[in-house]
Order: structure tokens, then C-alpha cells, then sequence
């Protein structure tokens, strides 16, 4: 299949190339909209992250995942649409892109999907998938994809076949209601940088990407290295989550995704990270975190055992931060205090100390 085509000289799908830029600002956009960020993100730590902040709030959070990744999804599906003019170009045009995010969904690394079947009635799609990257964001991925056709609210629901795999159906209910434009907060423009990749000569995706391996029927990428599992997704989503459970339940949420974030990086610290940054942990780690399009770490200093950072263009910040103090307990076997702040300029600052 065209979509799955390798680049010759690394072996990455040449629609990952095709389809996205990596910038010097330590950013990875969108080719075609070079607004709409994307990041490589470990998609195993997805579902833990969530089951870490449920469990020290103490409540399902499920539903709230769906319905702002829905929203996240339904913007950018609505934005790709833009150029379609006209009610029949439109019904057309979106059956294609809905074929195409399903095509896509093998290459992002969103499990093995099948589209089960599609009618045009309701708009209701049924697929079923094996592995997802993460459950709450498949279902929020679906329903965003009907609501960005008609522009009214869909509903998801999935049903569990056998492990790790589910039929997942969305669908328009006769007379939903409209859907409510929330204003995705503006983010501040991204700053300059001057981070240097080598590209590859035959898809144009840093030579780096290649440890990462693709297996396009399954639906997966692995970091081999460390056999981890990552996903090709937009942290728009990821922090459309964050606002909507720090907005439901107040101020304390950033401090349990940090700290759930802390948690999941801890259980997964291990033999693989002892080699990490050698003799210079602020270059590994900046090439690193912009290779998955994470933001640019312009700052790192270690004075009298306390780190302290800045990250220019930093995404999901809050998971930036729960790594960070998960990384700095696995090198000083030591727990850390942290401080941090998200300037109106974007950056994020943050200073951890061993405590006591
Ligand atoms: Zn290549």
C-alpha cells in the first residue's frame, strides 16, 4: 500500500516524512499546517499517566479524556476541510479524510485499525482496532471525527473483543445538540531556535528517527533502543485534557499530573537510561527531547547539586516536568524538590533540588 512506503535509505515510511517538518525551535509541525504541533510520545505511558492521576484524585476521568481529545481532534479535522467548498465536495471530501486519519492512524502508530463499516446515515463509523495507543484518546480521536462533519455532538462508545482489542463505533444521535465552540486558549508564537539535525537524504526525517521502528501492520512504532512504544499525535490534545480536568477541578490538578507523570517514568527507569547523556547530559538530552519534537532546552545547569532548566517551545509542559524529576531521582538516587513556571512567553522554567 501506497501509505506504507519505506524511504530507501532509512526505512522509515516516507509519509512520515512527507507529512511533517522538524524545526531547529525543537518543534515537529504539520508539512502541510505548520501550525499544528505534533510530538513522538511514549504511547504506553499514555493510559498509565491517566490511570495515575485517577488514582490520586480519586475519580474516573475516562469521559473527560474523550470529550476534549473529541474536541482537539473535531478542530483539526474541521481545519483540514477548510478548502472543501460546497455540501457534496464536502461530504466527499470528508469521507476521504476520514479514510486517510484511519490510513494514517497504522503510520502515527495507533494500533492495527479496520474500518469495520461507515454509513452515511447517523455518520455512524465502526472500527475495529487492536492496540491502540491509548483507549480514552482512540474513542476521543473517533468521536471528534463525526463531530467535525456536521458540526454537532457525536457519541463514542467501545466494546472489548479480546485483549487489547475493541470495536470502537461513533455516531451522531438523532437531534444532537450543537456543538459549543470552546476557545482552545492561544499560545504564545514559538521562539527561534538553532538546534542542527542531519537529515535523512532520502526522506528528509532526522537520521535519529530511524530507532525508531515501524511495524505497519500491527499499527505500532517501537523505539528499539529501548523498546518502548511511542505515537505521532498533536500535544494540542494532550494539554486540551489538562486545561479541561485543572478547569473541573481546580488548582491542584498540574501538581497530580506532575507527580503522576513521576510515578509512570519511575516504574520504566531501568538498565537502558544508565547510559543516558554521558559526559554531556544537556546536549543528549536537547537533541532528544527535540527529535520528538518536545521543545528546545536552552538551559541546563548543575550548581551545588540544584538543576535548573529552560525550555523554550516546551510541549505538555506538566509531562516535561514529571520526567524531569523522575530523571533527576534516577541519577541522584535522591528525591527531588521541584519549582517551576510557565512564562507569558512560553517558556518553562523549573529548578529541582534533593530534598531535605
Ligand atoms: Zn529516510
Amino acid at each position: 500500500m501506497a501509505a506504507f512506503k519505506r524511504c530507501k535509505v532509512c526505512g522509515v515510511p516516507v509519509r512520515v516524512g512527507k507529512d511533517h517538518v522538524w524545526s531547529s525551535d525543537g518543534t515537529i509541525a504539520q508539512r502541510r499546517d505548520r501550525d499544528h504541533r505534533m510530538i513522538f510520545f511514549d504511547s504506553e505511558g499514555i493510559d498509565a499517566l491517566f490511570q495515575n492521576i485517577e488514582q490520586l484524585i480519586g475519580m474516573p476521568i475516562e469521559k473527560m479524556i474523550i470529550e476534549s481529545k473529541a474536541r482537539a481532534t473535531a478542530a483539526y479535522i474541521s481545519h483540514l476541510m477548510r478548502g472543501i467548498r460546497g455540501p457534496a465536495a464536502r461530504v466527499v471530501g470528508l469521507g476521504r479524510v476520514i479514510q486517510r486519519v484511519i490510513d494514517q492512524g497504522r503510520v502515527m502508530g495507533y494500533g492495527d485499525i479496520n474500518m469495520v463499516s461507515f454509513s452515511w446515515k447517523n455518520l455512524k463509523i465502526v472500527n475495529d482496532v487492536s492496540n491502540p495507543y491509548s483507549l480514552p484518546l482512540f474513542c476521543g480521536d473517533m468521536r471528534g471525527s463525526v463531530e467535525a462533519i456536521r458540526k454537532v455532538e457525536g457519541t463514542v462508545a467501545y466494546e472489548q473483543q479480546g485483549p487489547g482489542r475493541y470495536v470502537v463505533t461513533a455516531w451522531h444521535e438523532a437531534h444532537a445538540s450543537e456543538l459549543e465552540g470552546r476557545l482552545t486558549p492561544k499560545r504564545p508564537p514559538r521562539k527561534q531556535g538553532d538546534i542542527a539535525f542531519n537529515f535523512c537524504p532520502g526522506c528528509g526525517v532526522p537520521v535519529e528517527i530511524s530507532q525508531f521502528k515501524w511495524d505497519t501492520e500491527a499499527g505500532t512504532i517501537t523505539h528499539e533502543p529501548t523498546g518502548v512504544r511511542y505515537a505521532i499525535f498533536g500535544p494540542a490534545g494532550l494539554q486540551a485534557i489538562f486545561d479541561e480536568l485543572e478547569r473541573e477541578l481546580g488548582e491542584s490538578i498540574p501538581e497530580a499530573i506532575i507527580e503522576a507523570q513521576r510515578m509512570h517514568v519511575e516504574s520504566r527507569m531501568g538498565n537502558q537510561w544508565k547510559a543516558i547523556g554521558g559526559a554531556d547530559l544537556k546536549g543528549w538530552l536537547r537533541g532528544w527531547l527535540a527529535m520528538q519534537g518536545m521543545g528546545n532546552l536552552r538551559e541546563l545547569d548543575l550548581v551545588d547539586g540544584v538543576y535548573r532548566a529552560r525550555m523554550e517551545n516546551p510541549a505538555a509542559p506538566l509531562v516535561l516536568l514529571g520526567t524531569a524529576a523522575a530523571l533527576f531521582e534516577f541519577m541522584t538516587e535522591s528525591k527531588g524538590v521541584l519549582e517551576w513556571s510557565v512564562a507569558d512567553d512560553g517558556d518553562l522554567s523549573f529548578t529541582i533540588s534533593p530534598a531535605g
